[in-house]
């Protein structure tokens, strides 16, 4: 049979294949190595997957990658990300090395209101531009499908244009995005000290016009104007934390956006635990993400519901904290992990998925396999693409990346550098031949 394209003779072809949902404890660690392997591709569709000398004996293609000494797995998937922001906060992180805490920088007024404030100033074109940058690195580090929240503009007009931001860079770029909408993300401004007024604002204005996808945002106006493709966003966020929002105040955003029949993800126990996590899986939310602080208990009571518990060990890491998701419980007790950037411009500028392997594999004691199979189908799992992405199996898109190393533990084991050499996107190569 004819395909387009195949990849053959990977020193190691990690499937990371097994039934259906998120691989679970024990079955982590099980990444589905074939020595000596193959894929096929056809309408950028994987239609084969097994021993090169099997698939090769079934499929014929113009373009045949040859992989010897290179390791071949699913893209990743980055299931936490705040890609689409205005400006940068360098002079915070020198304030933080010297000494001032995320919540001191946040209390006066720094820290993610003076991100809001860029958002909200920047014109659509320039959101786009600087975000797009971002997501160049993303994919050069082998990330082919990625979630994208809103949560910097906190009033309707901002979040409308984020949210045509990331329709913008979905259909302009390789690497498809998942929007989530975050308008519970802090409290502005202007709504210091009325949380529940600004809470009223996000389930009373802005959910119903933003989950309803009737209204988009305007070019150039300040008022509302239909637009011709408007993006509804796929999952409801909400920041659940000490100086964010209350658990109660976090179960109103979510039953309002569960009501309008969207999926629910909750930002619990990063710095303090208030009972986000329980929510997460009485709601019965894809995912509950950080778990930094999450009592054994609560990571008990998530291991054994579906709400998958992503891991996003750069954000400790970026704070220079020592405190990281108790992984291993969570493993042990049964758990879904996927791993996450948190790509964001206050606790984590990092665009690599490979870099948060290296430190979940340090910080968190996960295995590279484990790693692997967290950043890549449990990660699908986690924004609901796992029947379309996150492993090598036939009827999957073709989002594959190749490696330029011979042993896929070198994914965990070396950091700083990039080991992406070659990344594949529903079957087009948009990375070719380069580690740069
Ligand atoms: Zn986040």
């Amino acid at each position: 049979m004819q395909a387009e394209l195949i990849i053959a003779h990977a020193a190691q072809l990690l499937t990371v294949a097994g039934g259906h949902g998120p691989k679970r404890g024990t079955a982590m660690a099980d990444v589905g190595i074939i020595e000596d392997g193959a894929l096929a591709v056809r309408r950028g569709r994987i239609v084969a997957v097994g021993p090169t000398n099997e698939v090769l004996a079934d499929f014929a293609a113009a373009r045949v990658v040859d992989a010897r000494g290179k390791v071949v797995l699913p893209g990743f998937v980055d299931p936490h990300t705040h890609l689409v922001w205005a400006g940068d906060r360098a002079g915070e992180f020198e304030q933080r090395v010297a000494g001032a805490t995320y919540m001191e920088i946040m209390a006066s007024g720094g820290g993610i209101m003076s991100t809001v404030r860029a958002t909200r100033a920047a014109p659509l074109d320039e959101l786009v531009a600087q975000s797009r940058a971002r997501l160049d690195r993303m994919l050069a580090h082998g990330t082919t499908t990625a979630e994208v929240k809103t949560g910097y503009g906190l009033e309707l007009q901002a979040e409308l244009k984020m949210l045509a931001a990331i329709a913008l860079l979905d259909a302009q770029h390789p690497v498809d995005l998942v929007p989530t909408f975050l308008g519970a993300h802090a409290v502005p401004a202007e709504y210091a000290g009325r949380a529940d007024e600004y809470v009223d604002l996000v389930v009373d204005v802005m959910l119903p016009a933003i989950a309803q996808g009737v209204k988009g945002y305007g070019s150039g106006e300040n008022d509302l104007t239909p637009n011709p493709s408007p993006i509804t966003p796929v999952f409801c966020d909400v920041f659940c934390d000490q100086g964010a929002f209350t658990l109660e105040q976090s179960r109103r955003v979510l039953e309002a956006a569960r009501a309008y029949g969207m999926g629910l993800k909750i930002h619990a126990d990063e710095f303090e635990p208030l009972g986000g996590t329980r929510l997460a899986v009485e709601l019965g939310a894809i995912s509950a993400d950080h778990l930094v602080c999450t009592s054994p208990e609560e990571i008990e009571l998530l291991a054994q519901s579906d709400t998958i518990g992503v891991a996003l060990p750069g954000t400790p890491f970026g704070l220079g904290h020592h405190q990281y998701t108790p992984a291993r419980a969570f493993i042990e007790a049964g758990g879904a992990l996927a791993l996450a950037t948190d790509l964001n411009p206050g606790t984590c500028w990092c665009e690599s998925m490979p870099f948060i392997i290296a430190l979940a594999c340090r910080y968190m004691h996960l295995t590279p396999a484990e790693a692997i199979t967290a950043a890549t189908r449990n990660a699908a799992c986690a924004v609901g693409l796992g029947e379309e992405t996150g492993s090598l199996e036939v009827g999957k898109r073709a989002d594959v990346i190749i490696l330029e190393v011979d042993d896929y533990r070198h994914l965990g084991y070396r950091f700083g550098t990039n080991p992406v050499q070659t990344v594949i996107k529903r079957g087009e190569i948009v990375k070719e031949g380069s580690t740069a």
